[in-house]
């Protein structure tokens, strides 16, 4: 960007608008339209609007916005570059909607028991009324009830690949040294490279962002994947940004909770979700009942836990 056409806007609190107002009074060099006052300095020019909305344009734009940053920070304990941020990406995640998309997401990574599911699923414009209805979201959520009702349905009228990574295989993978990331790259990959095959028309293929591109196209070159997918816009919030992200993580909740349904049937317990100190009580009597070369079919060893239980 133009350095000179530099511009910053955000919205500052009460208390900062009476300081900037005191601050600035001396300096005043007009009062457009809507404004409390504007200042011309030679490198940035500063108007304060009513609403409290405040634009610092020019070359010392980044300077004497810091100030007052720092300020709201200090007395507000706000984050104004985090909520700018956080805004934009918003923003940017509006214009992917109305795609037609591929999307992929995984659930499992922070569970203890049971496998990591990733699902690749595509929305269209024919789909997409169907999933608004459903009112299909982030399977975050989303309660496993509604999960339980509403994934049945998509599957029946989504195109989607989904691939389970069971214990066992996540296990020597982990102990051959791969990172959670480099699995989930592996897996996002898979699932994405096989729907995109499937002679199917879409314009975007959007990943739930849980790496920098760059660390996810080098995880599939150190293992020499050249089956894959290159042309990939990664979103953080990327179930928000569209349809496919969220139907392809209601899938693989779906998937999973049916898995852990079934181990709970073959163990006769309730299989717990999550990490937390219950999972690790758990953990102490499927061992003193199967012992411990149990887990490694049913848990991820290289979470903490495997040392609490066995402890
Ligand atoms: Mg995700």
């Amino acid at each position: 960007m133009d350095n000179k056409q530099k511009t910053i806007v955000f919205k500052v609190s009460d208390n900062i608008k009476d300081q900037m107002i005191e601050h600035y009074q001396d300096m005043v060099t007009g009062k457009p339209p809507y404004s409390i006052f504007q200042v011309k300095q030679y490198d940035c020019v500063i108007t304060l609007y009513e609403s409290g909305k405040v634009m610092f344009q020019g070359i010392g734009a980044d300077i004497e916005a810091s100030f007052w940053t720092e300020q709201e920070r200090i007395i507000n304990n706000r984050n104004i570059d985090e909520e700018t941020k956080k805004k934009e990406e918003k923003e940017n995640n509006k214009e992917y909607y109305y795609y037609d998309a591929i999307g992929s997401d995984e659930v499992g990574t922070g569970d203890y028991f049971g496998p990591i599911i990733v699902t690749a699923t595509l929305v269209n414009k024919t789909t997409r009324k169907l999933l608004e209805d459903l009112k299909i979201m982030d399977s975050k959520k989303m309660t496993d009830d509604k999960i339980r009702r509403c994934a049945p349905i998509i599957m029946k009228k989504l195109p989607y690949v989904t691939f389970t990574l069971s214990n066992t295989k996540y296990n020597e993978l982990a102990k051959k040294g791969f990172n959670m990331n480099k699995i989930k790259a592996i897996l996002h990959n898979k699932v994405l490279y096989e729907l995109s095959n499937k002679g199917i028309a879409y314009h975007k293929i959007i990943v739930d962002q849980f790496t920098t591109p760059r660390s996810y196209f080098s995880y599939l070159k150190q293992e020499n994947i050249t089956e894959k997918v290159t042309k990939i816009t990664f979103l953080t919030k990327g179930e928000s940004a569209h349809l496919s992200v969220a139907a392809a993580s209601v899938i693989s909740r779906y998937l999973f909770l049916e898995e852990m349904d079934k181990m709970s049937n073959k163990y006769g317990i309730t299989i717990l979700k999550g990490a937390s100190d219950k999972v690790d009580e758990l953990g102490k009597q499927i061992v003193k009942k199967y012992g411990k070369q149990e887990l490694e079919k049913i848990a991820k060893l290289n979470f903490k836990n495997t040392e609490k239980i066995l402890k």
